[in-house]
C-alpha cells in the first residue's frame, strides 16, 4: 500500500508529518508528499494521519 496526498486539497498543517514521520514530509511547496510504502510497521500511523487530516487529503491505493 502507498499514501497519496492531494496536493490542491492539502493545506500544510503537518499534522501527517508529525503523526508519521517515516512516510510524509513536507516538500518545498508546504505541502505533505508521502515518500514511503506503507509496512506493517507504520500503518497504524498512516490510518491515523488519514483520519486526522483536516482536510481529507490523504489517500491508498495499492
Ligand atoms: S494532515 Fe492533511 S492537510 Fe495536513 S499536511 Fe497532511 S495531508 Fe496536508
Amino acid at each position: 500500500m502507498r499514501a497519496y496526498v492531494d496536493q490542491d486539497a492539502c493545506i500544510g498543517c503537518g499534522l501527517c508529518t508529525a503523526t508519521a514521520p517515516d512516510v510524509f514530509e513536507m516538500n518545498d511547496a508546504g505541502k505533505a508528499v508521502a515518500v514511503a510504502d506503507t509496512t506493517e510497521e507504520n500503518q497504524d500511523s498512516v490510518q491515523e494521519a488519514i483520519q486526522g487530516c483536516p482536510v481529507s487529503a490523504i489517500r491508498e491505493s495499492e
